[in-house]
């Protein structure tokens, strides 16, 4: 088989099961692999280390499939999707939700590859050149396993392009039609629209903290910052909050949350299009005020090389968010910039508080549901992080 020929000392990640190979810790590629093919990566002493997908014109080289010499085929696949969908079937058991998070990339042990489950729907995401060459293979092992009726691929994220993978999508095993259909999270319903919905159609890792704003919003005034298709707008509204504002930059966005307004007969929420940063100054200058923030924006920064532009941008609208809430009122704020640590995330709303002129506590802290699993190999996966502040009154 070919083979990846570490330098001498580069292979201590490898050995504690960090499931990544960086470009500079190779010394020589032995044969002649293409890209997502299967290599066994070695030690500058032969010590063989892991069998891994390669990808050439990536900085990560290779994703590790296994850490033993094994056959890397249709089996591993299947093997590997039953695993991860047998852990997610309590979640599905529970009668009020029906989309989850199927596969989990390097957590479930199958790097580039996330499975988002819709119903009868898997929306596939392929991000990897090893993924992508077995892309059929996890097309039948998802319809075989994780009790779905069709696959549908978006593989339009943009890191493909690091992978020199050009973008994908449409309909892998079952038919095209419905493309947009309904599905229940804890008993509210949500349209997914699979062909221009965002990332594989709905952010399934805020599931949990959805229901924990329905159950703090009794009575308050919401303001919902990033709303999507209302995901936290609406569960506010279920949970008895006197008004919602939500916001988001996306026209077609706020169509979707309109239409899943209507779904679940909830009135009452503002829908406003705008961009947040200029909408909360425009609030603060109204001396408008909220019992109840969340700010739920997109990845700010994927690595840690955006890190300082992105504490800006968390620091100015979190800034914003304090000044902005009563006192007593509460701020749910997220990140889910993998390029931003936990802790950094706390510094930088501190820093805010500061700033507002508030005092304020964390009462809790967030992260995503069961279904987005971090494998402690691989600490990268841990990329939502939530916290839950009450400002002093
Ligand atoms: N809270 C949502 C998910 C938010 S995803 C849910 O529960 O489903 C981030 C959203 O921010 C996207 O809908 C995107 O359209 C929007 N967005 C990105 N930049 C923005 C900006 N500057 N102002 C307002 N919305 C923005």
């Amino acid at each position: 088989m070919n083979k990846l020929i570490l330098k001498p000392g580069r292979e201590k990640s490898l050995k504690r099961r960090h499931p990544w190979v960086f470009s500079g810790a190779v010394a020589r590629v032995q044969g002649k692999p293409e890209s997502g093919e299967t290599v066994e990566i070695c030690s500058a002493a032969g010590e063989l280390l892991a069998v891994a997908a390669y990808s050439p014109r990536s900085q990560i080289v290779a994703r590790v499939w296994d850490w033993r010499k094994r056959e890397i085929d249709q089996g591993f696949f299947r093997a590997r999707v039953v695993a991860a969908a047998a852990a997610r079937r309590e979640l599905l058991a529970d009668g009020v939700t029906d989309a989850v998070r199927l596969v989990y990339s390097e957590s479930d042990g199958l790097p580039g590859v996330t499975a988002d489950r819709y119903r009868d729907t898997v929306v596939l995401q392929l991000t990897s050149a090893g993924a992508e060459r077995w892309r059929e293979a996890i097309a039948d092992a998802l319809l075989e396993a994780g009790g779905a009726a069709r696959v549908w691929e978006r593989s339009d994220a943009e890191v493909r392009e690091l992978e020199g993978l050009p973008p994908a999508s449409g309909a892998l095993r079952g038919p095209r039609e419905p493309m947009r259909f309904t599905i229940t999270e804890n008993s509210l319903k949500f349209a997914v629209d699979l062909e221009r919905g965002h990332k594989t159609g709905f952010y399934l890792d805020q599931r949990d903290n959805r229901a924990h704003v329905r159950a703090l919003a009794r009575g308050r005034d919401v303001l919902d910052g990033f709303c999507y298709s209302g995901g936290f707008a609406l569960n506010a509204l279920a949970g008895g909050a006197r008004s919602v504002l939500a916001v988001d930059s996306s026209a077609e966005a706020l169509q979707l949350a309109r239409a899943n307004a209507e779904l679940n007969g909830l009135a009452g929420a503002d829908w406003m299009e705008g961009d947040v940063f200029q909408v909360l100054r425009r609030l603060r200058d109204e001396r408008r005020q909220f019992d109840f923030i969340v700010l739920d924006p997109p990845k700010f920064a994927p690595t840690a090389a955006h890190a300082a532009k992105a504490a800006r941008a968390y620091k100015d609208i979190n800034l914003l968010a304090f000044k902005l809430l009563r006192p007593g009122g509460l701020l749910v704020t997220f990140s889910c910039s993998g390029g931003v640590s936990a802790e950094l995330f706390q510094k930088i709303v501190a820093g805010s508080a500061l700033d507002a002129g508030v005092q304020a506590q964390i009462i809790e802290r967030l992260g995503p549901g069961a279904d987005h699993p971090v494998a402690l190999n691989f600490p990268e996966g841990d990329y939502l992080k939530g916290l839950v502040c009450r400002v002093n009154g």
